[in-house]
């Protein structure tokens, strides 16, 4: 079921979320809260999303990225479902896009993070998962997780001059987007 999503200004955005154990990993309570996020997700239109975005303040997050297509690269990464994850970043080399976010409505900004990391996390199941991600599924996973840790893109927006509503964008700007 779509869930209304959380904008900026709500509290929940900006607190750490809380650790998941095994018995409610395990329940349908979770199963019933992942559907949830893939609904909204697709209903507003993301390619990820995590919990306090839904107002539910534990650490799971989505991603989906089928025939999105940046810089003439495809790429195709399954609905995954991120439980307790954390980052290690692998290199210091930056990277930039466009982000936006279903919880700061209308606008972007250009944010830098490291190009290459590896998640380690637990899938639905309970069971530990690692992956290395580079490119723009690397930014992606990023600012995803970073929700879980009560952080927003525009706290890392390299410039306050790097922000823009959605049609300026569009108009002016238009590249290296991130939806
Ligand atoms: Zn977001």
């Amino acid at each position: 079921m779509k869930r209304s999503i959380c904008r900026m200004g709500n509290p929940i955005l900006r607190k750490k979320a809380e650790k998941l154990g095994k018995s409610f990993l395990l329940s349908d309570s979770f199963s019933q809260l992942v559907l949830d996020m893939k609904d909204s997700m697709d209903h507003y239109g993301g390619i990820g999303i995590a919990a306090p975005q839904i107002g539910v303040d534990l650490q799971v997050a989505l991603i989906e990225l089928m025939g999105i297509n940046r810089y003439g690269e495809e790429i195709n990464f399954p609905l995954t479902v991120f439980v307790n994850p954390e980052v290690t970043y692998l290199t210091d080399d930056l990277q930039g896009f466009w982000e936006g976010c279903l919880s700061v409505p209308g606008l972007r900004g250009y944010v830098e993070r490291p190009k290459k990391i590896r998640v380690n996390y637990l899938n639905e199941e309970g069971e530990e998962q690692e992956i290395v991600a580079e490119g723009f599924l690397a930014t992606v996973l990023q600012h995803e997780l970073d929700h879980l840790l009560g952080i927003l893109y525009i706290d890392r927006v390299k410039d306050p001059k790097l922000l823009s509503y959605q049609e300026e964008f569009e108009q002016f700007i238009n590249t290296k987007a991130l939806d």
